[in-house]
């Protein structure tokens, strides 16, 4: 950048005020959102002689999300004049965790404490002096939203005197510290905060470390034995990484213990609702029905704009179809863009897009209100107990809307063990595009002759999705014991006030930053997947279709865990999204070749019977929907977001193990 000399840089959680901050100082206008990874690029202005940047909202420096890297990197590598953390006065301790990190970083940081109107408005007293004695560092409060506090903040910035922040760690990490520092060369600056990072051994990082600070690390004998030694000490390097996180953890808690009082009692009101949401016996019901209300909701709220879409889509076709006979299109071309490649990615659109424009605004209401917190405060014990992290539970619910955004969730989650075990477990609650082909089955098969069949689905469905939430629990232990080994973090859930959703709000965050994102990555993989599938099914070997080979391959694995070879091959062929499985079965089954849509429950029903389901089948089929690979978009979001191709080939291996041998078992017994 221009002159470093002169670079203030805004860092901070999502949501903290940075770009209120910044648009103040510089005059510019930052969109703003509410969620992570809003400031995707970092963006520069100037005020008096400094350059400000607003860099991506990030929880910690260890996290592992593009956004987040573009901020480590510059917070770590831009040799920033000074670093000015901004803070929601309203949420301390979580933010410090960020705060205490780039305070080891550089010396030139300063707090800023920002919304010290709502803080004021719910009775929290910050006791600022305290702050800036137990974090050595120089603290302001402000008010972004009015202006008030912030150029008084960066005049006095030249002002200032800095003293550096050594946070102490357990003797034996202390140790370490000393001795990795030892070996570093003379001309390395900043080697305490280096030296934890070597100790940390993560790989990326260190790659980070070797461009920016033009030394390779491996190159160094001495430190690569120390850091050998260092892993035969701890065991595997997240076991340091977890040591290192809970010991800021435990100075964050103390910090925010010793300086924060909430002066007034919680509202009338509040307490109230967390009674019921909170309470020992109505937290579960509540969330069972407010669980049931979104399903419903979505599932029948779905149907409607879903039928316009489709409606729409076919009539597009009939325009596209004229044009390419217009332009002599060779037949075989049309029907390759039209029955391959249109058909699928609109099918795909058009089941996906309804439910996740209605999903995805109700959890945000959910999440606006702050139900959510209470969510992960219910089931922090159970979480607990399977050695992972309560905030899981956030990415679980964000998993049934759909499991990439679940996944995308998973950053909120600050250890990365338990981000990974997130990550992991998140496909075992049903997404939005399991529902439909699930509750068509539970209903065909299940409820069919009920006099509330309505009911009694949404019922059944509900049973489906805690098997799954069952599920995660058990996983979550069973990695945490066996792959992901390591310390649970000792992070404690704040329950913020229930506040009054912003519809304007909502829309903008729901549907532009959660709905089309995840709508795009979607289509971006249905488009290659209809070319397949139109060419598996309108290609023939030695006069059989193409498919028919594939079917027959999967046949006898099928009829072992209770299902058949089209139903193997519609999974396989459905990866792009789990909404297409049971069409394509059905498309298979009747011997078409283009996918179309299920109208009539009762000639599907007679088409299943025909083809040998029995009810055996439908549950297999049922627990192989809710247990097996997760489709590919959001198989690429776990590689995305792990940067790895190992943990991404884990989320697809584990669902898999697992729903075979529960269809497995359940051929074997019924
Ligand atoms: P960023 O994600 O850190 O850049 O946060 P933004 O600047 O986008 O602010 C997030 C939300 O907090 C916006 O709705 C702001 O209007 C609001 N906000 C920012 N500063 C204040 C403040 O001092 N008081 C209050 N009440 N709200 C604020």
């Amino acid at each position: 950048m221009k002159n470093k000399n002169k670079i203030i840089t805004l860092a901070g959680n999502p949501n903290v005020g940075k770009s209120t901050i910044f648009n103040f100082l510089t005059g510019m206008n930052q969109h703003t959102g509410n969620w992570s990874g809003k400031t995707v690029a970092n963006a520069t202005g100037k005020y008096k002689e400094f350059f400000i940047a607003d860099i991506p909202g990030t929880y910690s420096l260890h996290s592992n999300s593009p956004e987040e890297e573009i901020a480590r990197d510059f917070l770590c590598f831009e040799e920033s004049e000074y670093i000015i953390v901004v803070c929601d006065a309203t949420n301390l301790e979580r933010n410090l965790n960020l705060v205490i990190q780039i305070a080891e970083l550089n010396k030139k940081t300063v707090l800023c404490l920002n919304m010290l109107d709502e803080a004021k408005k719910k009775g929290i007293a910050i006791d600022i002096n305290k702050l800036s004695e137990l974090l050595n560092m120089p603290v302001f409060g402000v008010t972004a939203k009015k202006g008030k506090g912030i150029k008084e903040m960066i005049d006095k910035l030249p002002t200032l005197e800095f003293k550096e922040f050594k946070l102490k760690y357990s003797p034996a990490i202390e140790e370490s510290i000393n001795e990795i520092e030892k070996s570093l060369p003379e001309f390395i600056d900043n080697k305490r905060w280096i030296a934890l990072r070597l100790l940390e051994n993560n790989n990326d990082f260190i790659a980070s470390l070797i461009k920016y600070k033009n030394y390779d690390f491996y190159s160094n004998d001495k430190l690569i034995q120390l850091m050998q030694k260092e892993k035969n000490l701890f065991g595997e390097s997240d076991n340091i990484s977890d040591i290192i996180a809970e010991t800021i953890y435990e100075y964050a808690t103390k910090v925010k213990k010793a300086t924060t009082k909430i002066t007034e009692k919680k509202s009338d009101k509040d307490y109230l609702l967390d009674k019921i949401f909170t309470g020992k016996y109505t937290a579960i019901p509540c969330m069972l029905i407010f669980l049931t209300i979104i399903i419903w909701l979505t599932v029948k709220g779905a149907n409607y704009p879903s039928k316009l879409l489709s409606y729409l889509f076919e009539n597009l076709e009939y325009y596209i179809k004229n044009f390419f006979i217009k332009i002599n299109l060779n037949p075989l071309v049309q029907s390759f863009i039209i029955d391959g490649i249109y058909k699928v990615t609109t099918w795909v659109i058009s089941v996906m897009l309804p439910p996740m424009a209605i999903f995805f605004p109700l959890f945000t209401i959910l999440e606006d209100f702050g139900y959510l917190p209470r969510i992960a405060f219910n089931l922090d014990k159970c979480f607990a107990c399977s050695k992972s992290c309560g905030k899981q539970a956030l990415t679980m619910c964000m998993g049934i809307g759909c499991n990439a955004v679940g996944v995308t969730g998973c950053r909120i989650i600050d250890s990365k063990r338990e981000r990974l075990i997130a990550i992991l477990t998140n496909s075992f609650v049903p997404c939005n595009g399991r529902f439909p082909s699930i509750i068509v089955i539970l209903t065909i098969f299940f409820s069919w002759s009920s006099k509330y069949s309505g009911l009694t689905t949404t019922l059944y469905m509900l049973i489906v999705i805690c098997s799954g939430i069952l599920m995660t629990f058990i996983f979550s232990y069973i990695l945490s014991k066996t792959l992901l080994k390591g310390i649970p973090s000792s992070f404690t859930l704040e329950l913020p006030p229930y506040r009054t959703p912003q519809p304007g709000k909502i829309i903008v965050h729901s549907l532009i930053n959660r709905t089309f994102t995840v709508m795009w990555r979607a289509v971006t993989v249905a488009i290659p997947c209809g070319a397949l599938i139109w060419i598996l099914t309108n290609t023939s070997i030695n006069g059989v279709i193409t498919v028919n080979y594939l079917i027959n391959l999967f046949k006898n694995f099928g009829n072992l865990i209770g299902l058949d070879g089209v139903i193997i091959s519609s999974f396989i062929l459905g990866i792009p999204a789990n909404e297409i499985i049971l069409p394509l079965a059905i498309m298979l089954y009747s011997g078409t070749n283009a996918l179309t849509e299920i109208g009539n429950l009762e000639s599907v029903i007679t088409l299943l019977i025909t083809n040998g389901w029995t009810i055996k089948t439908a549950l297999c089929y049922i627990a192989f929907t809710l247990f097996h690979w997760p489709c590919s978009t959001t198989l690429l979001t776990v590689y995305k977001e792990t940067k790895s191709i190992k943990w991404m080939l884990y989320s697809f291996i584990i669902p898999t193990f697992i729903g075979i041998s529960i269809c497995f078992l359940l051929n074997l017994l019924l």
